[in-house]
């Protein structure tokens, strides 16, 4: 009878936790000419940027603590998203204002993938399985557990 009820033949849950940010940023590469940059990311190139409101969806995986039932700490999570991603990123130019992003174009993938391996060391119950990041309501981006993702 072990594990009757649940799904799946280990007791695997998934906890997802989604937060909304504002940010600016520009798509550029140092090593395009301007006319190369220009067809690449077209009106995503111009110096002055623009904004996007993201919504991350961070999801953790665990076994619920039989003591508390719950595969981690909500508000451990919440302040851990607070520290690492709004301070960092909510009203910042992602260009500029980033330490982590210097030398990367900060498109939603390569900002997913910081967000990553901004979380994954901070998740001591439970295991980071998953970092969605929308960039509009019709474009998201996935890093997962498993896809290559390393602290
Ligand atoms: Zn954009």
């Amino acid at each position: 009878m072990e594990g009757a009820g649940l799904p799946g033949k280990d007791r695997m849950i998934r906890v997802t936790r989604k937060v909304e940010f504002s940010a600016a940023h520009f798509y550029h590469n140092p090593n395009f000419s301007a006319d190369e940059n220009r067809r690449v990311f077209g009106k995503c190139n111009n110096p002055h940027g623009h904004g996007h409101n993201y919504v991350l969806e961070v999801t953790i995986a665990g076994e619920p603590d039989p003591t508390t039932g719950m595969v981690l700490d909500l508000k451990e999570l919440k302040d851990i998203l607070e520290t690492e991603v709004m301070e960092r990123m909510d009203h910042r130019h992602l260009n500029y204002e980033v330490p982590e992003l210097t030398g990367q174009i900060p498109t939603c993938e390569n900002i997913a993938a910081v967000i990553w391996k901004l979380l994954e060391p901070k998740i001591k119950s439970g295991k980071l399985d998953r970092v969605r990041l929308y960039e509009s309501p019709e474009l998201f981006v996935d890093v997962n557990a498993g896809n290559g993702a390393r602290a």
